[in-house]
């Protein structure tokens, strides 16, 4: 069995702790290694490291970062199928979709690589007489990021390669159910050159996230993964003075009113239900219909729909849709399928006592549909996050929008509808970071920012785009004056313009 360690000043590191945590093969469900975990000094280790690299980091030229970024991002081109194969191994969602999270990640690295043209500041000439005044950002320092199971990948690449091109140095805690995908993003980032320090992973759980929120010189915490844990660490990190962001759970909701095509309204939420078997925090998992006819309409598609998702181990290229990240959470998700009836609502689709031939023990679930869900059942009321797809009927707009907007998630939102009024109306109306208007997924590109509202997100910035840059930078306004000799003299007034 595999033993997964750390990786700091660019070299690999043995967990020295003796606490180890299981990597599943979640296709087999057998445990395929385990993760070192990380002890309060394994992490003084990892931030020492980045420290130390901070002052030279700091001072690197714009033209060396830039070009440390392009040969990075060279090199995740380069290995792009080895990372998605080593996310298929520990995550089990299909290759093509752990491509595309690679994909998706690379766009943060080509942002990064601009980043000359970000950190240009901003000057005014003459603001008085003889006086210019320069606004600049800097770097904080030592940041850390702590990163959900769910995109192994691509999340540490929402973070480090803003937090590093701004001219900070990095810590890293991935997810310790899926954390080789982000050591092999560490090993290219040493290849592409990046000097020792600049970017570390430690494995770990919560005494070693504990440890990064108290660190002294820890300055910035980058959080995603659950609310509650998002909410803890936000508290945490202000609790110790740190700058934070806590990107938390969700509940996406999809609004489809009577004059959507409902084919594609249907194919999109299959896709945006079922994809990484509803475990991505921008999935589908409510679709809201306006009038009973287009909610029966599209029921019927979605349950055609649903019936032909293929199921399998994410290696196999005919696979759709891979098994669950545990076997516990597997359990979990089957639960609310099979509360569901009892509360009211209607099984449609039941995924439940779904085996794939030949791997009966791995963490598979078929799909669920679930119609005339209400707001008050649990699988309404809590993030499921698993390949379960509620309808909701609504029989206004004004009734729709107004139980989307009593939600207490606010990440990704979407509208189907041919209307461009009531999609204008709905883009304003609805209380969420992130709205498609028939995109069922609408994730920003990385030059646009990512961030959810409520408790989607925990602090101020959202996270990459120029959101990220000013996260991973602080201001600073410089004001100058070259006196000519003659105008000296006291002047114990506040300084005014002339
Ligand atoms: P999680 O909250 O269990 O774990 C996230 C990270 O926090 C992991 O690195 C984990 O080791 C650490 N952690 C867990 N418990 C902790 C504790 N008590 N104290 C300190 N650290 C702790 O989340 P997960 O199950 O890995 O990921 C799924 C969740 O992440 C879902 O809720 C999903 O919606 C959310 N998510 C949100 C976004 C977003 O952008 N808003 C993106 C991806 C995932």
């Amino acid at each position: 069995m595999r033993t997964i360690g750390h990786f700091i000043d660019n070299k690999p590191v043995a967990g020295a702790s003796g606490r180890f945590g299981p990597v599943w093969d979640p296709a087999t469900g057998e445990q395929a290694g385990r993760v070192a975990l990380a002890s309060p000094e394994e992490v003084d280790r990892a931030v020492a490291a980045a420290a130390g690299a901070a002052p030279a980091w700091r001072t690197a030229s714009l033209a060396r970062r830039a070009a440390l970024l392009f040969r990075y991002r060279e090199l995740l081109v380069a290995h792009r199928a080895e990372l998605a194969g080593l996310i298929t191994a520990e995550h089990g969602k299909v290759h093509a979709d752990a491509l595309g999270e690679v994909a998706r990640g690379l766009e943060i690295v080509e942002l990064a690589c601009a980043i000359p043209e970000k950190l240009k500041g901003e000057l005014s000439t003459e603001v008085s007489t003889g006086v210019d005044v320069a606004s600049i950002r800097q770097p904080l320092g030592v940041v850390a990021g702590i990163t959900p199971f769910n995109f192994p990948a691509m999340v540490p690449l929402w973070m480090f390669p803003v937090a590093v091109a701004c001219g900070n140095t990095f810590v890293l805690k991935p997810s310790e159910k899926d954390p080789s995908a982000a050591l092999k993003l560490a090993e290219l980032a040493a290849e592409a050159g990046f000097p020792d320090g600049v970017l570390n992973v430690v494995n770990g759980d919560k005494p070693t996230v504990d440890r990064l929120l108290a660190h002294p010189e820890v300055t910035a915490v980058s959080f995603v993964g659950s609310t509650p844990v998002a909410r803890a660490i936000q508290r945490g990190a202000v609790e110790h003075g740190k700058r934070v962001q806590a990107l938390g759970g969700a509940k996406n909701h999809m609004l489809v009113l009577p004059d959507a095509d409902l084919d594609l309204a249907a194919d999109s939420a299959i896709s945006a239900a079922y994809g990484s078997a509803g475990e991505r925090c921008m999935a589908v998992s409510v679709v809201v219909t306006v009038g009973e006819a287009t909610g029966d309409a599209l029921v019927a598609r979605l349950a055609e729909r649903a019936a032909g998702v293929r199921v399998g181990p994410g290696g196999d290229p005919a696979s759709e849709m891979g098994p669950l990240i545990t076997g516990e959470h597997r359990n979990r998700v089957a639960g609310y399928v099979r509360g569901a009836a009892g509360q009211g609502a209607e099984v449609v689709v039941d995924g439940t006592g779904y085996t794939v031939p030949g791997h009966e023990g791995g963490f598979f679930l078929g799909v669920s549909l679930l119609d005339r869900v209400t707001p008050e059942m649990d699988a309404y009321r809590d993030e499921i996050f698993g390949p379960v797809l509620c309808v909701v009927r609504a029989e206004t707009y004004e009734e729709a929008v107004t139980l989307i907007n009593a939600s207490r998630w606010g990440n990704g939102s979407a509208v189907f509808t041919r209307d461009g009024g009531a999609a204008r109306r709905f883009q304003l109306e609805v209380e969420a970071g992130m709205v498609g208007v028939n995109v069922p997924i609408p994730v920003p590109v990385g030059y646009h920012s990512f961030g959810g509202w409520k408790e989607s997100l925990f602090g101020d910035h959202h996270i990459y785009g120029n959101d990220g840059v000013r996260f991973y930078t602080r201001g600073k306004v410089i004001t100058t004056r070259w006196p000519d000799p003659a105008d000296g003299g006291v002047n114990l007034g506040f300084p005014q313009h002339r």
